[in-house]
C-alpha cells in the first residue's frame, strides 16, 4: 500500500469507530485504535507514527526489537499483544509499555519478578479466550477471575482490562456472542471489587473484520492490522487470522 493509501485508510478506519461508537450512543473518543504492526516494515508504521496515530501492537518479541530503533524517531506507545514466551519477557520488557497477553499465573509471576523497579507498575491485561478455539491463547472464562486477582495482588503489575481475539467466523451473532463475554467477565470483575483491579475497564476488542460489532459490545481499544496496511502474506501460519479457518472450525 502506498502512503496515501494508508492515510486513506486510517481516516476510514477512524470513520468506522466513529459510526460504531455513535449507533450505539458512545462517545467515539472513547475508543482508542491501535494499530496491529506484525509483518508490516517499519517504513509504513512510520507513516500512520507522523499522522499522529501513536499506538502500536507487536505479536512477536522479534519484531518488536527489531523495528524498535526505526520507530523511534516518533513518539509513540507499544503495546505487546502476542502469545508472550518467558524467555522474551526481557526483550519485551524493553520496548512494550504494556503487556495484553497475560493469560496464567505463572506468565504474570514471570512478568511481575523482571519489572525492572522505575517501569513497575506495568500495565498489563488479562487475556481471554472468549471463543473456546484451542488455537486461541487467553485464559478460559471460568478461570479469569482467579487470575484478574492473581495478577491484581502484585504490585509491579497494573491491571486495565480485558483483551481477547474474537471468534474468527462469518456468524455474526456468535462473534458478538465472544465479545459480550468479555464485557460480562469485566463487569463482574468490577462488581466483585477485587484489590488492584477496581480500574480494570478496559475492554482491548475487536479487529477490521469484525471492530464495529466489537464497539457496540463495549470495546475501548480495537486493535486494527488489515484495514489499515493491507493483507499480510498469508504464507506464514504463525500469524492470526489465518489464510483459512483450521481444520475441524
Ligand atoms: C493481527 C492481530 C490483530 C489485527 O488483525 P486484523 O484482522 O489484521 O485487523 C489484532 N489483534 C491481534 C492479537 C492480532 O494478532
Amino acid at each position: 500500500m502506498t502512503e496515501s493509501s494508508i492515510l486513506e485508510a486510517l481516516t476510514d478506519v477512524r470513520e468506522r469507530i466513529g459510526r460504531a461508537a455513535r449507533s450505539c450512543g458512545r462517545d467515539p473518543a472513547d475508543v482508542t485504535l491501535l494499530l496491529a504492526t506484525k509483518t508490516v516494515p517499519a517504513e509504513r508504521i512510520l507513516v500512520a507514527l507522523r499522522a499522529g496515530y501513536d499506538l502500536i501492537g507487536e505479536n512477536r518479541a522479534q519484531e518488536l526489537v527489531e523495528k524498535a530503533d526505526a520507530l523511534a524517531v516518533v513518539p509513540h506507545e507499544a503495546h505487546f499483544i502476542g502469545h508472550l514466551q518467558k524467555n522474551k519477557i526481557n526483550q519485551v520488557l524493553r520496548h512494550a509499555s504494556c503487556i495484553q497477553s497475560i493469560d496464567s499465573t505463572d506468565l504474570a509471576d514471570q512478568v511481575a519478578k523482571r519489572v525492572p523497579a522505575e517501569r513497575a507498575p506495568l500495565d498489563v491485561f488479562v487475556q481471554v479466550n472468549t471463543s473456546g478455539e484451542e488455537s486461541k491463547y487467553g485464559v478460559a472464562p471460568p478461570g479469569a477471575l482467579d487470575l484478574v486477582a492473581h495478577v491484581g495482588a502484585a504490585p509491579q503489575l497494573r491491571l486495565r482490562g480485558l483483551m481477547t481475539i474474537g471468534l474468527f467466523s462469518a456468524d455474526e451473532a456468535a462473534v458478538r456472542a465472544s465479545y459480550r463475554r468479555l464485557r460480562e467477565i469485566r463487569d463482574a470483575v468490577l462488581s466483585a471489587e477485587i484489590a488492584g483491579a477496581q480500574a480494570a475497564y478496559e475492554l482491548s476488542m475487536g479487529m477490521s473484520g469484525d471492530l464495529d460489532l466489537a464497539i457496540t459490545e463495549g470495546a475501548t481499544m480495537v486493535r486494527v492490522g488489515t484495514a489499515v496496511f493491507g493483507r499480510r502474506p498469508t504464507s506464514d501460519a504463525y500469524y492470526w487470522p489465518p489464510a483459512a479457518p483450521a481444520p475441524g472450525h
